[in-house]
């Protein structure tokens, strides 16, 4: 007889069954959701041969164009920057451009990365302080090279997702919210800062964070075009400043830089 038709006294009720508890344990589900995510995660952040193939290419027109710092060739190589990039545009990963990732701002061209690092002469151990975290990019290619880093983003949404991101896949700087056109005192001085958006003049500020021999490389100009620079610090009153090409930077924002 089908149980539908049965009088209500007669139907089967489910009995407990003593060796599966009702409730699920909340901490074991959460273990196992973050275990299967972790599992999804590092299907997505492979690094495949192709991916190095394709990382070894866009080194090789990096070198090409002039940078021959072997150190900071050798951290290229070793960040997957297709990390950075969403699935549907992998392919733009090691293509020598800048790409945007959101928030109207942009991952910068490998070509600037080396650039910009390869005028900060960073040798292990040195202290570097990064103003526009970004992606993030910069800051592994600088904990590539042995320096301890530290990174301040203006913009909040880029600073939380950058904060999470970094570590998932192996890389630590010290992260700040905030104005990094003031620099960062609290750990000042540093042997380097590199300022990777484009800012109408140099800040006091950052030049006064810098070590005796510490460098800053900022880019300096106009919304549309600047001239990378870099000023170094002779002693405690002297510096000297070189001028190098142009490039075009997202603006630098910020007390020191250009309003909103
Ligand atoms: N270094 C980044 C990377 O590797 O992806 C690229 C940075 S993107 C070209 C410039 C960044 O500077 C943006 O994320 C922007 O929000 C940030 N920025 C602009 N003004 C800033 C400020 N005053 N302090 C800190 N970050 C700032």
């Amino acid at each position: 007889m089908l149980l539908g038709l049965m009088p209500a006294r007669q139907q089967k009720q489910p009995q407990p069954n003593p060796s599966s508890p009702e409730k699920v344990n909340p901490v074991f589900c959460k273990s196992i959701c973050k275990f299967i995510v972790s599992i999804y995660l590092r299907q997505l952040m492979e690094d495949s041969y192709r991916h190095r193939g394709l990382r070894k290419r866009l080194v090789q027109t990096v070198k090409d164009k002039g940078i021959n710092d072997e150190a900071v060739l050798a951290a290229l190589m070793k960040v997957p920057r297709h990390f950075f990039f969403d699935n549907a545009f992998l392919e733009h990963a090691y293509q020598d451009k800048a790409f945007p990732i959101g928030q109207g701002q942009t991952i910068s061209q490998p070509y600037t990365v080396a650039f910009q690092t390869m005028l900060l002469k960073v040798k292990p151990g040195s202290k570097i302080l990064e103003i526009g975290t970004g992606s993030g990019y910069q800051a592994c290619i600088l904990l590539e090279l042995g320096a301890k880093v530290f990174t301040i983003e203006y913009n909040k949404v880029l600073y939380e997702q950058t904060r999470k991101f970094l570590p998932e896949i192996g890389y630590r700087p010290v992260f700040k919210y905030g104005d990094g056109s003031l620099g960062w005192p609290l750990h000042a001085p540093y042997d380097g800062i590199v300022v990777t958006a484009g800012a109408p003049v140099v800040p006091q500020t950052l030049k006064e964070q810098l070590t005796i021999g510490g460098m800053l490389v900022i880019p300096i100009g106009n919304t549309e075009r600047q001239r990378m620079v870099k000023i170094t610090r002779l002693d405690e009153t002297e510096f000297k400043t070189e001028a190098f090409d142009h490039f075009a930077f997202v603006p630098l924002l910020g007390k020191e830089g250009w309003r909103k």
